[in-house]
């Protein structure tokens, strides 16, 4: 992999932090758990966006666009992470949020991400839940550059094989970090939504023949689907960045038991999940995605499926912006 081939902007000081959680580990009776700090891209509070914005926006740039079009529901970390960037580059962001959640809750639709994306200047529109989003952003695209607007439009997330190179990149610079410190990883654990984050992963540990396995824990769709979502993205970047041969289908890992009712609707063991970071290690987490894939970690070690005598990275993909578009629920679990 020679991922300086590929147009890129840098938006934060890389690596990120690599910790180790003493107090998590002991307060689990084991495994060593270690975090990788992706919440500090320091743009707009950070988030795994960043990275994928780092080419996103590298390859808008190149093509000499003007205006990013995006989507995401409302409290969307990643659109609050894209209106903020393309500010920084001085292009417009039109953001399309989805009403995914039925809710009339005042902070949820207008407290967290969504009162950033209106401080970064987001024009935001608005469409039912249910729609087929991508479909709506490229539609909102066409419209743009109908009236002679120089659009770019951003998927959902970020993820396609160029935002994935974010990913493909991340996983270099943690293995050389690991390395560097002598540090011997078992296993990444991370959140898996739209599937940038988890496909770049697989294919740069791939790439550099790491062998060492991602588990995601998904946050929307049910595992069959969500593999199949990682799976297809991670052949796609796979192909972008030359690894040849792939990746294999079995290197695919989502646990999807951690989702509750919903997406982005809380469950018992996110609040706890939350609850327990802040509490000891001073770590915001996230309700609709780290929280959820902490509470799926924490379950999971506590059922011995993840191992005692394991060291584990748990990606922190970020998101405590969001907390704040869930007051009601989170007042009830401190
Ligand atoms: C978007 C997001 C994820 C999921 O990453 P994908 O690449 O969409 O799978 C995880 N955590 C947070 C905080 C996010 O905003």
């Amino acid at each position: 992999m020679h991922l300086a081939r590929f147009p890129r902007v840098r938006l934060f000081p890389a690596p990120t932090p690599l910790e180790r959680l003493d107090n998590l580990s002991r307060a689990l009776g084991g495994p060593e758990i270690w975090v990788k700090r992706d919440d500090c891209t320091v743009v707009a509070t950070g988030g795994n966006k960043v990275r994928k914005l780092e080419w996103l926006i590298g390859e808008a740039k190149a093509q000499g666009a003007s205006h990013i079009v995006t989507q995401g529901a409302v409290q969307s970390n990643h659109v609050r992470q894209t209106a903020a960037v393309a500010r920084k580059f001085g292009m417009t962001c039109t953001a399309l949020l989805e009403h995914r959640i039925d809710t009339n809750d005042r902070d949820y639709l207008g407290s967290g991400n969504v009162l950033l994306d209106k401080l970064f200047g987001c024009r935001i529109e608005y469409r039912q839940g249910g729609l087929d989003m991508n479909a709506e952003a490229e539609k909102r695209g066409a419209e743009l550059r109908a009236g002679g607007e120089a659009v770019y439009v951003i998927p959902g997330g970020g993820s396609n094989k160029v935002g994935a190179l974010g990913y493909v990149s991340c996983a270099q610079e943690l293995m050389q970090q690991a390395d560097e410190m002598g540090l011997r990883i078992d296993r990444i654990v991370t959140a898996t939504g739209s599937a940038g984050t988890h496909a770049g992963l697989i294919v740069g540990l791939e790439g550099m023949n790491a062998q060492v396995p991602v588990l995601g824990i998904g946050v929307r769709l049910a595992r069959e689907q969500q593999e199949a979502n990682v799976y297809r993205l991670a052949l796609a970047t796979a192909e972008y960045v030359g690894v040849k041969g792939g990746v294999p289908r079995e290197a695919v890992v989502a646990n999807c038991d951690y989702v509750g009712a919903g997406y982005g609707i809380p469950t018992e063991g996110m609040g706890e999940a939350v609850r327990m970071l802040a509490q000891e290690e001073g770590i915001l987490l996230d309700p609709v995605y780290s929280g959820k894939a902490m509470a799926g970690m924490i379950d999971l070690i506590r059922k011995g499926v993840l191992a005692k005598g394991e060291t584990i990275v748990f990606l922190h993909t970020g998101g405590a912006v969001g907390l704040f578009g869930y007051n009601t629920f989170l007042e009830g679990v401190v």
